[in-house]
């Protein structure tokens, strides 16, 4: 299985997933113009895609699925509480309603060769979830807007090969920062964002040999910064895991150029 980010990060969010016969996505939240040239950047027209995988109706993650659908007409999967909310926009109104897909959460959906499954997190958004999805002994995980670590996520990401994981804030940037009051409660809040911190004792907590690399996203841009984020969850490895970077290689990724399309 092969995992890259096309935009990770605050102002937009989508991963592609993909094995030799299946490529799917994991959000769509930036244009269509720039989806289309992440796909085509590794080597995938975007008409091959075999499924749009929706974590939650926040704009940045969604933003460019009415034009993407309009464009490639291709399914979308998801909650029945996020579809509802998708759709509830009115500029909606111009896709094919029979592209989007109800899913159920920890229902398995066979796609292609890819088994997808869907889990609760706890972000402020209709139904948000998270996804997994597993090839034969792989696992590819996609986990980010999540306000505290749970032990469904525990359950879910453990196992990962690769994942995608949020680490929005540094706490210090955060509170220091310039966000009025109520948005740094909302970050702050079980229902809002996880910081660099907890970010690191999540990936330590459920850390294999068998985890080959980490994609650190989400990142946000006026509270944090790549290097920041990054030593931060290398200090919280190290303090459980002394050689994990012989197994694990972590990384940022980045919110506007795609990430090295990883294989595990
Ligand atoms: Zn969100
Ligand atoms: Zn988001």
């Amino acid at each position: 299985m092969q995992l890259c980010t096309i935009a990770s990060g605050s102002s937009g969010n989508a991963a592609m997933v993909r094995t030799e016969s299946t490529v799917v996505l994991a959000d769509c939240g930036v244009s269509c113009k720039r989806i289309t040239e992440g796909l085509k950047e590794k080597g995938v027209e975007p008409e091959k895609l075999s499924g749009i995988f929706i974590t939650h109706e926040h704009s940045d993650h969604i933003k460019g699925l009415r034009v993407f659908l309009k464009k490639y007409h291709v399914p979308v999967f998801s909650t029945a509480g996020t579809i509802d909310e998708i759709l509830r926009n009115p500029a909606m109104n111009e896709c094919d309603k029979g592209l989007f897909n109800i899913v159920r959460q920890e229902e398995k959906l066979t796609i292609g060769d890819i088994t997808a499954t869907c889990f609760d997190i706890p972000h402020d958004a209709a139904e948000p979830v998270g996804w997994c999805f597993v090839k034969d002994d792989k696992k590819v995980s996609v986990c980010t807007d999540i306000g505290i670590a749970t032990d469904t996520i525990r359950e879910h990401i453990a196992g990962s090969d690769a994942m995608v994981i949020e680490a929005n804030h540094d706490v210090r940037m955060l509170e220091a920062g310039s966000y009025p009051y109520e948005l740094k409660c909302r970050i702050l809040g079980d229902r809002g964002h996880l910081s660099n911190e907890n970010s690191g004792k999540l990936i330590s907590e459920i850390w294999k040999e068998n985890m080959k690399y980490v994609f650190l996203g989400h990142l946000s841009k006026e509270n944090n910064l790549p290097q920041i984020a990054l030593a931060a969850v290398e200090n919280e490895m190290a303090k459980e895991h002394g050689d994990y970077e012989i197994y694990t290689s972590i990384r940022t990724a980045n919110r506007d150029i795609p990430t090295d399309l990883v294989t595990v």
